[in-house]
């Protein structure tokens, strides 16, 4: 039984509550987290504000840069290990997890590099003066991170603001903490100072909520639901603490009858199942021109038909949903869904996978009217509705008819339409003929409308995670 502690100024803490781990491909307990009060909250603020201002904070950008660089070695080192670990704790099948632990190596490896060539600016001004901007980080920084990419978001959330020269406090969620306990350990051996990064497990309602509404945290990093999102706002804005937001999406892929079908099809429905549909930017709506809407409801009938759901240890193409709560959620949906609508295809749950798993085989519905519940909100399971439709026009109007705006694609061989595509959908990122651009750590991304604000990954992340101060002096 896995029994594990807090990680508060290079110490694991032990505290007397804790939280059962479960394995979502059994349903059965494995272990316990514990369960962070507000006390532990505070002393892991004060431990990161210590070290702000002591041994992290004295490194130099370059020597932040190295230690982050050797964590980058560790995590790829240990990516089987991680990826096992993974696999237990969210249920991801193994090749899904593996590639979550290279993505957090090649956060490290990114942001490593970035961290000494992160600068301000001079300005002209007047005659007599010389104006320059600084890049200060904010001091301490704090991460809510949820269940279903823990290492990819810790990756993209907690390193770009190290690299940035924060210290950092980490809430992971209460039902999938184990790889961010994981990587304080590499992070440790690899020699990052104590305090720099620090990691509170426990109840959201609780642990997270202390940590939002803290007020020795300089900048919020969330990422979750919609509905935590705009409380976590609310706590933090008391506070004047300012906020990145990365929440939920309804996602659309736009075909057009000109598109290069065989090379979408994959993209089509991995995007929809990846992760059995728990991602922020599955691709849960597909719109797609009427002139080839029952040939291309065919094919992707028939990758929907070969689809296997079974345990993660399995790495088959569809693991279980976190829990069994989330499990009804969908059910209900699909459920909803099969009210009325036309049933395309459905995967299949081997018969392998154990009884408790939280297993929902995937499915694919036709015919969904754009105003539909199953066209409007976030299912966040391996459901994806296929929308049909005539114009150009029209699709631009059913792709921005929901409150997110997170990712979209739209497939045609027609670069001018492509172009004018991207400019009019609501989105934070636009893809032309792929969908995720195979994740890159180097692209911007975040929402807009009810799926967020602010943008992490790439260089913007470190902008966000610094403050500008402006230097105006006279010299005569
Ligand atoms: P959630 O909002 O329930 O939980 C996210 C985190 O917030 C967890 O760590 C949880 O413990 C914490 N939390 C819960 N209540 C809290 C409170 N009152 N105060 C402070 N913290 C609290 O979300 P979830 O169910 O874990 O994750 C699924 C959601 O996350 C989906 O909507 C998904 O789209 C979204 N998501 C978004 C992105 C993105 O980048 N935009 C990425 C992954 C997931």
């Amino acid at each position: 039984m896995i029994e594990e502690k807090l990680f508060i100024a290079g110490r694991w803490t032990h505290v007397a509550s804790t939280i059962p781990i479960e394995d979502p491909s059994t349903g059965e307990k494995i272990g316990t987290l514990a369960a962070g009060r507000a006390s532990d909250v505070d002393a892991a603020v004060n431990a990161a504000a210590k070290a702000y201002t002591g041994a992290w904070g004295k490194l130099t950008a370059a020597e932040r840069g190295r230690i982050l660089m050797k964590m980058s070695g560790a995590v790829a080192a240990k990516a089987d290990a991680l990826a096992d670990l993974e696999a237990r704790d969210v249920g991801k099948p193994l090749k899904q997890a593996r590639a979550d632990a290279l993505a957090l190596s090649r956060y490290l490896e990114f942001y490593a590099g970035a961290a000494d060539k992160l600068h301000g600016e001079t300005i002209p001004y007047l005659a007599d003066y010389t104006v320059y901007t600084l890049r200060e980080p904010h001091g301490v920084t704090a991460h809510i991170v949820p269940w279903n990419y823990p290492m990819q978001i810790i990756g993209r959330s907690v390193v770009g603001a190290l690299a940035a020269g924060n210290a950092t406090v980490v809430k992971p969620a209460e039902e999938a903490s184990l790889t961010a306990l994981a990587f304080a350990r590499i992070a440790q051996e690899c020699g990052l100072p104590d305090g720099a990064m620090n990691v509170v497990t426990g109840i959201g309602e609780e642990t997270g909520a202390a940590l939002a509404a803290h007020p020795g945290i300089h900048h919020l990093s969330f990422t979750g639901s919609t509905s935590v999102g705009a409380l976590v706002q609310a706590a933090a804005g008391r506070n004047a603490v300012p906020v990145t937001l990365e929440l939920g999406g309804k996602s659309p892929q736009i075909v057009f009858a000109d598109a290069d079908i065989e090379r979408a099809l994959p993209f089509l429905v991995n995007a929809g199942i990846q992760n059995a549909g728990q991602t922020c930017s599955a691709a849960s709506r597909l719109l797609v021109e009427r002139k080839i809407y029952e040939p291309l409801l065919e094919k992707l009938g028939e990758r929907y038909r070969a689809l296997r759901v079974g345990a993660a240890k399995d790495d088959l193409d569809v693991g279980p949903l976190i829990s069994a709560p989330q499990k009804k959620r969908v059910e209900e949906f699909i459920a909803q869904g099969k009210n009325g609508h036309r049933v395309i295809a459905e995967g299949k749950i081997e018969a392998s996978a154990p009884r408790g798993g939280h297993f929902v085989a995937p499915v694919l519905f036709a015919d969904v009217a754009p105003e539909h519940t199953l066209a409007r909100d976030e299912i966040f399971g391996p459901v994806q509705v296929v929308i049909p439709f005539d114009t150009e026009e029209d699709a631009i109007r059913i792709a921005n008819g929901t409150d997110y705006g997170l990712v979209a694609g739209v497939w045609t061989r027609d670069g001018s339409r492509a172009l004018r595509m991207a400019r009019a959908i609501h989105t934070g990122q636009m893809f032309i003929n792929n969908y995720g651009a195979g994740g890159g750590v180097e692209l911007p991304f975040g929402g807009t409308g009810r799926s967020g604000h602010g943008r992490e990954k790439g260089f913007e992340a470190l902008y966000a995670f610094t403050r500008l101060k402006t230097v105006a002096a006279f010299h005569g």
